[in-house]
């Protein structure tokens, strides 16, 4: 594989609001065409980072590099980045395609090729025909579309997404995701995409970067996110964490530590030989259409929840398995040690 490019580099970047460390020194290599995502709860400190990275914030300690150069103390516009804002910032008073076209007219591109472009970006965001309409006139996932257009005609290196889909309702953000991703690839720019959504972010990313506390936790591709979280924040985080520990470690696994075991590879009444097992009772039961969620409590004292697909049950049949003993199993390499 060729060696990937860095595009933006952050180094040591520090931000404090009063006693509030919003960004704790973190360092983080962006690679040029990747989709990377800064995922975590409210008050990380992803958005902190992304405000940096567009010069929106100055920060009180480290650097920001695009394509090498450092850009720390430089003005937005002075960046050849775009932000793409959760409440779309389209001007309300002009049509599509003049919203569009707006950040080519600061920059003097004269009028026939500023409309060409913008058409152009139109058609990438699959709203053809819609340059004469005004705002006001949009669906808001057409909306969260034009932002995008405005941004993208602008054919900046990086383009950063501060929670663009936050505003969408889910079957809507779930489209948005897969078209999100399809054009980040159609034009091969760097995308850094904020949000606090995890399947969201399991979903688009080639990278994600968890942030906790002004921290990042873990930095990594969605699988090994999901897989083999690095500690107990990004486990609890990302997916539904199933921790064992203490005694019952030692009884079930052999041996100490916290590890964990994603719901989805748990089996209940299956048990094979050489799998990992244990034995409980069924406490809590949610049918999902085409899966249902089982909360077991083990002879242990901890619970852990399994996920299983409902291939032919109906959700009286699983509704009847409540209360009743169930074992449960799972391949070793389905459980990964986390640290504390
Ligand atoms: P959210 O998803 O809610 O936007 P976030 O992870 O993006 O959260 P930040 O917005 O980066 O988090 O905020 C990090 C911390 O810094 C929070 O404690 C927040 O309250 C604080 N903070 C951010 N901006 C400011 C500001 N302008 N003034 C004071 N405190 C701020």
């Amino acid at each position: 594989m060729a060696e990937r490019s860095v595009i933006v580099s952050i180094k040591n970047l520090r931000k404090t609001f009063g006693t509030v460390i919003a960004v704790d020194d973190v360092d983080l290599d962006i690679y040029a065409g990747e989709f990377l995502t800064l995922l975590g709860p409210s008050g990380s400190g992803k958005t902190t980072v992304l405000r940096m990275i567009a010069g929106f914030e100055i920060p009180d300690g480290g650097q920001v590099f695009l394509n090498g150069q450092d850009i720390t103390n430089l003005a937005p516009y002075e960046r050849d980045v775009n932000t793409v804002f959760q409440d779309y910032a389209l001007f309300p008073h002009m049509n599509v395609i003049t919203n569009i076209e707006y950040g080519l007219r600061v920059k003097g591109i004269e009028k026939s090729e500023r409309r060409r472009r913008a058409l152009e970006a139109l058609e990438q965001v699959r709203l053809g025909g819609y340059a004469e309409r005004k705002p006001h006139q949009l669906s808001g996932g057409q909306r969260q579309r034009v932002a995008l257009a405005r941004a993208l005609v602008n054919r900046p290196a990086v383009l950063l997404l501060d929670e663009p889909l936050g505003a969408l309702d889910l079957k809507l953000r779930e489209q948005m995701q897969v078209e999100l991703k399809e054009l980040q690839r159609e034009v091969g720019i760097t995308f850094i995409f904020v949000t606090h959504d995890q399947e969201e972010a399991l979903t688009m990313s080639d990278r994600i970067a968890v942030f906790n506390e002004g921290k990042i936790q873990q930095l990594d591709v969605p699988s090994k996110i999901y897989e083999q979280p690095q500690n107990e924040f990004v486990a609890g985080f990302v997916g539904v964490s199933n921790l064992i520990t203490g005694t019952a470690a030692v009884e079930i696994l052999g041996t100490s530590g916290i590890w964990t075991v994603r719901p989805e590879k748990i089996l209940l009444n299956s048990y094979l030989d050489g799998q990992r097992k244990a034995d409980g009772v069924i406490r809590e039961i949610e049918y999902l259409g085409p899966t249902t969620r089982f909360i077991v409590e083990l002879d242990q004292g901890i619970q852990l929840m399994a996920l299983r697909q409902n291939t032919s049950e109906t959700s009286q049949d699983v509704e009847s398995l409540r209360g009743s003993r169930v074992l449960l199993s799972w391949d070793k390499k389905s459980e990964y040690q986390v640290h504390g």
